[in-house]
Formats: structure tokens, sequence, C-alpha cells
């Protein structure tokens, strides 16, 4: 395929034109969100200026309009990650972590009981994390971990003996710290044959290469609009239909029953039945224009462009600051994705952080909210660069260049 024309795709984001302290923006932290380029700020605007009006219950034609977008937006999502059934498979929510909490508070308090096993790995967000532990409080669960090896990849020698008996296993599809993509499809097989559904965190692999949920080999599926150049407050989450199905209402309210009486309620089929009080419209229409931008540039495209940038980061760093920087994470560029978690000689990751901002160059340091990996990395915060379609070798370029700063600053 084609290189991307990173030079043209810079042009479509407003906000990268910005300049901060006479430089221009270096933005390297897009995993933990993404920008946003034109098409889909004018479709949002577009949206409110000929076509906003709730949802579900209006019967003249504006509110018909707003109807159509919002559920053409579900197949739109449904489509771009190969659901079966999009209509009914589809369930928007406010973001990744949403998705996850309805999966482990909605299906998981209803089908789990004490003593039952879930399977989570030391790469996870706390949003794949803390929704577990919260129902593992609340119902006596086990949970079980895959760790990750010397090479940063996920330790798979204990695999069956983890597996067996499991009820879940939710992982993630790409770590926000250390880039590993762990082998989804093969895991998702052997929880299968043990008979766990597969929960998978798509936050940070959904963005940036082609994903099918039927080869991924995952029962749910959540992810998050503002990671993939759409708007904030909207996430998805993919269940299979039958699973939906037997999944009680995570909200109760508006526009998610069939029927209510003083003694009870009816809920109504899924995604409604998981959508309770007005949906987040505009962002759901924002969402899709995000996927057709997607879609347009290839993510087969972008996948490689972040492979050849990643290799060639990885690479150029090592070179110029040897053993003064680490990063955390795979060493080799095709299994893993574009997040680079440094640490650099012993300055402090928020302190580098800080310095890199003087150069326009945006980092992020932190736990990175995967504190149990953290912990297992021996560190309490890294400082991250991430890349996207929109960044090219000039930005490691700056990256490099400010790294460089810092070690005369800090000495
Ligand atoms: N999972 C992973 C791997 C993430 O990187 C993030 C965002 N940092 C999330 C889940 C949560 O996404 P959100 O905050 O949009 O819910």
């Amino acid at each position: 395929a084609a290189e991307l024309d990173v030079a043209a795709i810079k042009r479509d984001f407003p906000v990268l034109a910005e300049r901060f302290r006479g430089r221009r923006l270096v933005y390297l932290d897009s995993a933990a969100s993404a920008q946003h380029p034109l098409p889909v700020l004018r479709a949002q605007e577009h949206y409110y200026e000929h076509a906003h009006a709730n949802v579900h219950r209006g019967v003249y034609a504006l509110a018909e309009r707003a109807d159509q977008l919002y559920e053409r937006a579900r197949l739109t999502v449904g489509r771009f990650i190969g659901a079966p059934d999009p209509a009914r498979e589809v369930v928007f929510t406010k973001n990744a972590t949403e998705g996850l909490n309805l999966v482990a508070q909605a299906w998981g308090r209803r089908h789990l009981r004490p003593g039952d096993v879930v399977v989570v790995t030391e790469l996870e967000h706390h949003a794949n994390l803390v929704p577990w532990l919260m129902l593992a409080e609340e119902r006596q669960l086990e949970l079980r971990w895959l760790e990750i090896d010397e090479g940063f990849r996920l330790d798979l020698s204990r695999l069956t003996e983890v597996l067996r008996g499991a009820r879940v296993l939710a992982i993630s599809a790409m770590s926000n710290v250390l880039g590993t993509m762990p082998p989804v499809a093969e895991l998702a097989e052997a929880a299968h044959r043990a008979g766990a559904l597969v929960v998978v965190d798509g936050a940070q692999l959904v963005p940036h290469q082609p994903v099918d949920v039927g080869s991924l080999g995952a029962d749910f599926l959540a992810f998050s609009g503002h990671k993939m150049c759409g708007p904030t407050g909207i996430g998805v989450l993919w269940g299979r239909a039958e699973l939906l199905a037997a999944t009680p209402p995570f909200l109760g309210g508006g526009g998610m029953i069939k029927d209510v009486r003083r003694d009870g309620f009816v809920p109504d089929d899924p995604p409604q039945r998981f959508e309770a009080g007005t949906p987040p419209i505009a962002e759901a229409v924002g969402l899709a224009a995000a996927i057709e931008y997607l879609q347009g540039i290839g993510l087969d495209r972008i996948a490689a462009h972040e492979h050849r940038l990643t290799a060639y980061a990885l690479e150029r760093l090592q070179q110029r600051f040897g053993r003064d920087l680490v990063i955390h994470g795979p060493r080799e560029p095709e299994a893993r994705g574009a997040v680079l978690s440094l640490a650099y000689r012993d300055v402090h990751p928020h302190d580098l952080a800080q310095v890199l901002d003087q150069a326009g160059v945006c980092v992020r340091a932190g736990h990175h909210c995967a504190k149990p990996l953290m912990r297992r990395l021996g560190v309490t915060a890294t400082a991250r660069a991430s890349f996207y379609l929109y960044n090219d070798e000039d930005d490691v370029e700056a990256l490099a260049d400010a790294l460089a700063s810092a070690g005369s600053l800090f000495g």
C-alpha cells in the first residue's frame, strides 16, 4: 500500500497548526486522546445546525432526521468492526470504560457465581481491571493473572492451567503502556475451549488497525470514540447478540423499557436496553464521520505507517541516547503498537514531560491507569509518547531533540 501523505493529513487537523511559545505543536499523546480532523468537526456542526432533536420519541420530521443519523452511525460502527448484526449488537456508551463496566456489572453480576474464575492480564488498564475487582469483591470471584515475560509479552507457558475452569478472559488487545499486542485470536480460541467468554478491551487497538470481531474471537469488545479521531463522550460496546439478549439492563431510565408499571418493568431489547436516557447523538454522528475518515485513508495503511514510524523511532532514539534511554516494551516493531514508554536517565517522568512541553512536544507522564503493570516494571510512572496517522519522522526528531535538551538541563 502507498505510504501516507502525512503532510496532507496534518492539514486536516486544525489543532496541529496551533503554536505554543512560537513552536509548532508536536502532538505525541494520541494514546490518551486523538485529535480531530475537519470532517469530524463539520459533521457535528452540521448535525447541530440541521438535524438536532431528541431521538426515539419524536414524530416530527426533524426528530426523524436525528434518529436516522444516530441509527446510521450505529450501522457504520458495526460494519467497521465486522459485527454480524450491527443494528442489535452495537451499544453506544460514554467510553470504553463504561462498556467494560457494563459487561462486568450487568452480564457478570447476572451470570457469575462465588468461586467463578475471571482471568485478567498484567497488561490491563484499570478500565478492564477495577470492574472485575469490584465484582470479585461482591461475588467472591477468583481473579487469575496472565503475566508478562522478560520481553514484555504475555507469558503463555501456563495458559491451559490459568484458563482451566475460567468463565471470563478479560484482555486488552493492545497495552497503552508497552504497546504489546497479545495474540488475542489465539487466546480467545483457548479461552473458548476452556468454556470462558472473551472480553476484549479494544481502546488502543481499534483506532489503529483493521479489527474484525469474528476473527478476533471476541464475545464483547469495548472502545472509545476519542482515541480514534472521534468526539469525547462516546464509546462502543459490541457484544454477540445472544449474549446481549441474556444481559440485564445496566442503567435504568427512559429509552430502555418496553413497559413500566407500579410493580415492575419490562426492559427493551438490545441495544436500546443499554442506552438509558438521552444518548450522545451528536457524538455518534461525529464518531461515524471519524470512522469514514479513517476508512478513507485505510486502516491497513494507517497500521503500516505506525509500524514504520515506531521502528524508526525505536532505532533513532536508541542510536542517539543509548543506555540513557530505556524504552519499556517489545523490541520487535511488528509485535507492538505505536506507544513508547520512556525512562530517561533518572529524570522523573513528570519533569521530563514538562521539559518536552517547552519544545511543544506533548507526551503523557504518569502510571497510565495501569498500576499493577507499573509495579511489575518496577517504576511508579513513565513518560509516554504515542503516534497516530498524523505523526511523522519530523515529530520523532522533535522528540529526540527535546530529550537531548532535557539531558543538558538535568546535567
Ligand atoms: N483501555 C485502554 C487500554 C486505554 O488505553 C484506555 C484509555 N487510556 C481505556 C481503556 C479507557 O478509555 P476511556 O478513558 O476512554 O474509557
